[in-house]
């Protein structure tokens, strides 16, 4: 008899868990299962914002896929997906294209523009390996650039980031660290430097707890940070923004965190999707298709309580990962019960930079020092969860405090 074929698209957070569950449980024997992504690496996006900056090597935040999944037990082709063929049960692929009986989409998210003019031709995002390492090394020729050159552009040492939600103020932190060690390296007073977030909401960080927004903006403002709040970028140039109110920030760099939405493959591939993201079944299959289940960014999950959608973010990305591969084991196994996704959120815990980050876990609001240990132990967690101890000690944050 065939063995079912299981396609996995995506080796994030979502794919990757969904792999590595897979590959522990007698699925792998049971079923082909294939994983497919871009790169022949899985990079943590959540940590992304640091190489970025420049406070971290990209190296640090990317593994092998070959080196945490079994290849023995898992098929992995390095290509990148194109277009999804649910009636077909097809994929196709830049270079090939392939078969499924169970599909898995875990493509992650695309930076939302809202369509403001400029953004994609003139903003830099936060998204990979490769657009970080262009951020870093932009930046950094920004400041390598300023005393060899003549006329001193207005812009060349702002550095503006659109949206102070968690990826913009994490940045934030992080170049407020990096900022004076350029200076040092390149010789260039503090003072020439501006780092502007730019908030279209009446607060940094809408939604969250008040106290906390305020301690992250004191730390911030106080490394020299400064905060436009309750001001929408409304043009992105080549030479800076425009903001709402017609005034213009000249800016050689403007960093673009002004949210996400799910990748347009979905949606292209005829999914029914809001900001591209699926409303999925509670057992994480798309509507309609029981062949396929989303997870992570591309899925989008109602919490009961508050009618709006779970932020998309890692932790919710994993927890369905662990569900989607019980109900793959189900389906293998002939099974019809599903389980349901129940997230169980424990709180969201945000870095500053340095050894300051600000926190809710549970009913604990944590700041300061405690909170930036929380936040390193929760990178370890999911290093534990994907490679136990051995890729801990390889790629975790060791240094605590
Ligand atoms: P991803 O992790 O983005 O993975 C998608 C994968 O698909 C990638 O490997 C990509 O290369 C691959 N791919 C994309 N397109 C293709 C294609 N066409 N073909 C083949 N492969 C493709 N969440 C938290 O819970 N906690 C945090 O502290 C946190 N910090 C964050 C910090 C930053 C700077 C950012 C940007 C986000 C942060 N988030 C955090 C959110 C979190 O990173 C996302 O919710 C999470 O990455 C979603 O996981 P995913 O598996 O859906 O997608
Ligand atoms: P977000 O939606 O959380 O924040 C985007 C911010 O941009 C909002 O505050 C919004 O008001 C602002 N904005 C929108 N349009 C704007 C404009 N034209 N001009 C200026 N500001 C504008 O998105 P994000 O920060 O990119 O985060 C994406 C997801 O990843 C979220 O779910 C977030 O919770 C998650 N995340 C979590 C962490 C963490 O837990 N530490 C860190 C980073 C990201």
């Amino acid at each position: 008899m065939n063995k079912p074929k299981i396609l996995i698209l995506g080796a994030g957070y979502g794919g990757m868990i969904t792999a590595s569950r897979l590959q522990k449980s007698t699925v792998a024997k049971d079923a082909d299962i294939t994983l497919v992504n871009k790169h022949n690496y899985h990079y943590q996006t959540t940590w992304l914002h640091e190489p970025a900056a420049g406070t971290l090597h990209h190296d640090q935040t990317r593994m092998k896929i070959d080196s945490v999944i079994d290849t023995s037990k898992i098929n992995f082709i390095k290509d990148t997906v194109v277009e999804i063929k649910p009636e077909e049960k097809r994929v196709l692929l830049k270079d090939t294209e392939l078969e499924y009986d169970y599909l898995v989409i875990g493509l992650g998210w695309v930076s939302e523009t809202f369509g403001i003019p400029g953004v994609e031709d003139h903003a830099y995002s936060i998204r990979s390996v490769n657009s970080v390492r262009l951020i870093r090394e932009h930046i950094e020729y920004q400041f390598a650039n300023y005393n060899r050159s003549e006329e001193k552009e207005e812009g060349a040492l702002t550095f503006v980031v659109a949206g102070a939600g968690f990826t913009g103020v994490e940045f934030v932190g992080e170049m407020t660290e990096r900022i004076p060690e350029l200076c040092e390296e390149y010789d260039i007073p503090r003072d020439k430097v501006r780092l502007v977030s730019v908030e279209a909401a009446p607060t940094a960080l809408p939604g969250f707890d008040e106290e906390l927004v305020e301690y992250a903006m004191n730390v911030l403002e106080s490394r020299g940070a400064e905060f436009l709040i309750n001001m929408p970028i409304k043009e992105v140039r080549e030479d800076g923004v425009l903001l709402n109110d017609d005034t213009e920030i000249k800016s050689n760099t403007i960093v673009w965190t002004t949210g996400i939405r799910g990748n347009p493959i979905v949606e292209d591939s005829g999914f029914e999707a809001m900001r591209g993201r699926v409303k999925v079944e509670k057992d994480m299959r798309a509507p309609g298709h029981d062949d396929v289940f989303i997870v992570g960014d591309c899925a989008l999950i109602i919490n009961e309580e508050t009618n709006r959608p779970y932020p998309p973010t890692a932790q919710i990305a994993i927890q369905q990962a662990y569900t989607v591969a019980n109900n793959l084991k189900s389906l293998v196994e002939g099974k019809a019960d599903m389980e349901e996704f129940k997230p169980d959120i424990k709180g969201t815990v945000a870095s500053l930079g340095g050894k300051e980050a600000i926190g809710v876990v549970g009913s604990r609001k944590l700041f300061g020092n405690s909170a930036s240990v929380m936040k390193k132990m929760i990178d370890n967690r999911y290093l534990y969860l994907l490679g136990g101890m051995p890729l801990v000690l390889k790629k975790g944050k060791l240094k605590m405090f």
